[in-house]
């Protein structure tokens, strides 16, 4: 499943003439295979090791040309850096107030609400983001030891 997606990305990057490098690859895979919404820091973190060389500028840079070319979205919370998603398509946010980690979860898209928006306000809307907070399952288990 996510080799299929990652050649898909790398096809996607060949039609706009993106060089696929090696780190491109390997944050690519990164992306796809941990499917956690992971910031560039965490990118960088996670293959520090294997890329010596690489920066955090890097990632970033690669980053953004995904998002140019359509492979994945950016998430900005605040002031906190941002995290990006490799699912394009809509769906919604559970997110972890203990740990911060990001859950896809699928529900049918809101378009009422944009509607409604749209009627109540005279604005054009464009989009709308939701997010539901909690507690994961991992981190109401560590609150019961
Ligand atoms: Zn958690
Ligand atoms: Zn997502």
């Amino acid at each position: 499943m996510a080799t299929e997606r990652i050649q898909q990305a790398v096809n996607a990057l060949k039609t706009t003439r993106v060089r696929m490098t090696p780190q491109r690859h390997a944050i690519l895979e990164y992306l796809f295979e941990s499917m956690s919404h992971p910031t560039a820091d965490e990118i960088y973190k996670a293959l520090e090791g294997k890329f010596p060389n690489m920066s955090v500028a890097t990632v970033y840079n690669n980053l953004r040309v995904f998002k140019d070319v359509g492979i994945v979205k950016e998430l900005t919370y605040g002031d906190s850096s941002s995290r990006f998603d490799c699912v394009t398509t809509e769906h919604y946010h559970v997110i972890c107030e203990e740990c911060e980690k990001i859950v896809d979860f699928h529900y049918p898209g809101l378009d009422e609400v944009e509607t409604l928006a749209e009627h109540v306000t005279g604005f054009q809307i464009e989009s709308h983001r939701m997010e539901i907070y909690g507690t994961c399952d991992e981190c109401l288990e560590k609150k019961k030891h």
